[in-house]
């Protein structure tokens, strides 16, 4: 099936054109600074070329002023250089919803009821569903023929039990605002905790798993038979590891500090903690190939950054453990996990005890596998996993089971 995978944020929106079964990629584009009088919109296709020819690129530079006239210049480009009919028929369009709190635990063929809860829901996810909104509305306006799904990056952690989701402060506050916690990074966790099932021969519904999406964003998941039992954001993405701009965990009593002592606002606070936190706080550089690049040259701050970086990363890997009791797995994802070897190795530094042992020389030259590579030594217990995540397929092959159902 030929799906449009759509990735709608404030000012930009990204696609891909996939195809479900041979995973071919027939496009790939993005339009940056929605809003702006000169809006850039790179546009890559093969539809022209053949499935096994490079995608070649165009760019065009126009004013876009919202999601719609984004959407018109995304078929304007398809128009000018191979058309999605040229491929097959187009199946669906997937959206990417970052946020579907309690409300959306599937894939959800999207209607005007879907999208107006999905507003309800902007005051826990301000930055995100307005996006989301905009990207539906105009995606529908412009691809008016075939379904549209959205896929929730909070889905997969929807069977979190209680114990794991609630925030211990008073219930009937925590109920009047829905606030417990969500967790984020759903789609690239699912995608794959499946595909180490596979690595490991063993049905999806009976994989116990720790994964760790290391990206610009970072989240661990604790996976038992398949399923999310925890994870380390909460009611926003904020919660938990140390991340590029972001802080992770802090005592919250920080947030009254910095605001009866320091004199800032809340929305400075907000501002500090996304944005000019984790590495880029601690050491200036929110790239860990440039924290390294610094840390190999002496920086103490640097050194810190990765310390800390680090730690977070093994205080969640031993509690999940301890949640989980057992695990076939530790499965390593995303930008860091599929290419960081230094970060990966004291992730599970010392763990032999436990039965985590890793092929050093192996981890160390592996950077960027396009399909997942088993890490452990022959007989470990606990196999350590790099699986490249593919959050636009996953989001596709969603769509495309949504719309045969
Ligand atoms: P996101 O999708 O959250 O923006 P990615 O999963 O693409 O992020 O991860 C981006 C991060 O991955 C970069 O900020 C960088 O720190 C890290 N990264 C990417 N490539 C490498 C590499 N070759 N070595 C080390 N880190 C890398």
């Amino acid at each position: 099936m030929i799906v449009l995978v759509v990735n709608a944020g404030s000012s930009s929106l990204k696609y891909q054109l996939v195809d479900t079964e041979s995973e071919v990629v027939w496009a790939t584009g993005l339009v940056e600074r929605i809003g702006d009088e000169e809006s850039p919109l790179t546009h890559r296709t093969r539809i022209r070329a053949g499935a096994d020819a490079d995608l070649v690129e165009t760019s065009t530079v126009s004013p876009i002023h919202d999601h719609t006239e984004a959407f018109r210049a995304v078929t304007a480009a398809f128009a000018a250089t191979g058309d999605v009919s040229e491929v097959g028929q187009l199946a669906g369009v997937g959206h990417r919803a970052v946020q579907g709190a309690d409300q959306f635990s599937e894939p959800t063929i999207v209607t005007p009821e879907v999208i107006d809860v999905i507003r309800e829901l902007i005051p826990l996810a301000p930055l995100h569903n307005p996006a989301a909104v905009a990207g539906l509305e105009s995606a529908m306006a412009a691809f008016p023929d075939v379904p549209h799904v959205a896929v929730f990056d909070t889905a997969f952690h929807s069977t979190i039990p209680a114990a794991a989701y609630t925030y211990a402060i008073d219930q009937s506050v925590a109920r009047e605002h829905r606030i417990r916690r969500y967790g984020f990074h759903g789609t690239s966790h699912k995608y794959v905790t499946a595909k180490a099932a596979e690595v490991l021969g063993k049905p999806v519904d009976s994989v116990d798993l720790v994964t760790l999406h290391l990206g610009n964003g970072a989240s661990a998941c604790a996976v038992r038979g398949g399923r999310s039992v925890e994870t380390s954001m909460g009611l926003t993405p904020l919660e938990g590891l140390v991340m590029g701009t972001r802080s992770g965990d802090i005592d919250p009593a920080l947030v009254f500090h910095l605001i009866t002592t320091a004199g800032m606002s809340a929305a400075e606070v907000d501002t500090l903690l996304n944005k000019r936190s984790g590495l880029l706080g601690l050491c200036g550089q929110n790239d860990l190939r440039e924290v390294h690049a610094l840390a190999a040259n002496g920086d103490a701050d640097a050194e810190l950054a990765l310390s800390v970086y680090v730690h977070r990363i093994r205080k969640y890997l031993g509690a999940y453990l301890a949640i989980l009791g057992r695990a076939d797995a530790i499965v390593f994802t995303a930008g860091v996990g599929e290419n960081d070897p230094e970060i990966r190795r004291r992730v599970i530094a010392g763990l032999e005890m436990i039965g985590v042992a890793i092929d050093t020389e192996r981890n160390a030259t592996l950077r960027g596998p396009s399909a997942p590579v088993d890490l452990s030594f022959r007989g470990a217990p606990i196999r350590v996993l790099v699986v490249p995540t593919n959050e636009e397929l996953e989001i596709a092959r969603q769509t495309a089971t949504a719309v045969s159902a």
